[in-house]
């Protein structure tokens, strides 16, 4: 089963997310800051990650960063209320940037094409 972590500062997100997620048939961990997220990410072997950019104390940009530096090949999608940070540099290293929306096909499909089979 393709193991998937959800960091989201916001409990109503990370539970809609597991749900929907679970219901496509993957293991949905759960992650409330940036911290715990890389702390997950160090224990457990992912084959995806889904990162908030708002969240206190360390931004989904800087836990991108800190990702991608020990686990080059591990898929980050990065999930944002807002477009505008698409234009800052630390994004780029994500494998999607997606905006937040209630229906969550857009993001349901871009963790489908990102999973290695
Ligand atoms: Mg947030």
């Amino acid at each position: 089963m393709k193991k998937i972590l959800v960091a989201d500062d916001e409990m109503s997100i990370r539970l809609l997310y597991s749900e929907e997620l679970k219901d496509e048939g993957y293991e949905v961990l759960t992650a409330a800051d940036g911290r715990e997220a890389l702390d997950i990410v160090e224990k457990n072997p992912l084959d995806l990650v889904i990162l908030d950019i708002k969240m206190p104390e360390m931004s989904g940009i800087e836990v991108l960063r800190q990702i991608k530096e020990k686990n080059p090949n591990l898929p980050v999608l990065l999930s944002s209320a807002y477009s505008e940070y698409k234009q800052d540099f630390g994004t780029w290293a994500s494998e999607e940037y997606l905006v937040k929306s209630s229906d969550l096909e857009d993001l349901k499909a871009a963790v489908k094409r990102h999973l290695q089979d």
